[in-house]
């Protein structure tokens, strides 16, 4: 038969075991319904909102995920390690995370690395404010999420999260390169986890600015106010006990 007579179509010959495998697929299903059904649950369609929503989350968080931007500025000497991370030998672009931003406005994670004195809090407030929605706060090494070694210290907040909400913290003192990144692929984790129907920042005024606590002869958080107010109202205790006690001369 010449080129110019052969059919355009021709019938596919399947195999004998493909088509008893298919076969005895098909009539594991009762009726059409039950197969079809099947098939668009395997396939591409979707057939309900939730599931809508939730190939939309996939796609979201996956971008999302894949394009941290870390804020630029460190504390202390955890930062040495936050730079190196970012250096040739960790590699943190693998994880799309490598684009330090030098402004909070352009960034959505904020690594808290290094001791937090008093006088910074207020900056790191105000920072957090800046970034814009959706942000994430990591907390590295002791210092950034207890006060570390200088937990006594009359200089020294015990611990970041008292004034920004922080989604991850990375132990150590300092932490490794490695422990940071462990720290990013659990934030990754966390991120993957959320969905467009439940986060904050969707939702009618519920993403509220932190107010700066201001820094006098000691840091005041101003959403603390009322109590302090009512601790200075409060009696002392201590007074009265001075009065009631004998004085010897
Ligand atoms: S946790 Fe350790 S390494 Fe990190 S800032 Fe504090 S003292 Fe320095």
């Amino acid at each position: 038969m010449s080129d110019s007579k052969m059919p355009l179509y021709r019938t596919p010959t399947l195999d004998p075991d493909v088509m008893e495998t298919w076969s005895s697929y098909v009539a594991r299903f009762e009726n059409d319904a039950d197969f079809i059904q099947q098939q668009v649950e395997q396939g591409v369609m979707v057939t309900t909102f939730d599931r809508l929503v939730g190939m939309l989350d996939q796609v979201y968080n996956w971008g999302r995920r894949s394009s941290i931007w870390p804020l630029g500025f460190g504390l202390a000497c955890c930062a040495i390690e936050m730079i190196s991370t970012a250096a040739g030998r960790y590699d943190i672009d693998r994880f799309g995370a490598g684009l330090f931003r030098a402004s909070p406005r352009q960034a959505d994670l904020m690594i808290v690395s290094g001791t937090v004195t008093k006088k910074m809090v207020p900056q790191i407030v105000r920072l957090w404010n800046q970034m814009p929605e959706p942000r994430y706060c990591m907390s590295m090494g002791a210092c950034a999420t207890g006060g570390g070694p200088f937990k006594e210290g009359y200089n020294v907040v015990s611990g970041i999260d008292k004034y920004v909400p922080v989604d991850v913290y990375v132990p150590g003192c300092p932490p490794t390169p490695q422990a940071l990144l462990h720290g990013l692929i659990m934030l990754q984790r966390k991120i993957d986890g959320q969905s467009i129907k439940d986060v904050s920042w969707y939702r009618r005024g519920a993403v509220e600015e932190i107010p700066v606590p201001i820094l006098g002869a000691d840091l005041i958080d101003l959403r603390r106010l009322p109590q302090i107010r009512g601790g200075a109202a409060a009696p002392e205790p201590v007074a009265e006990a001075a009065e009631a006690a004998p004085v010897e001369a």
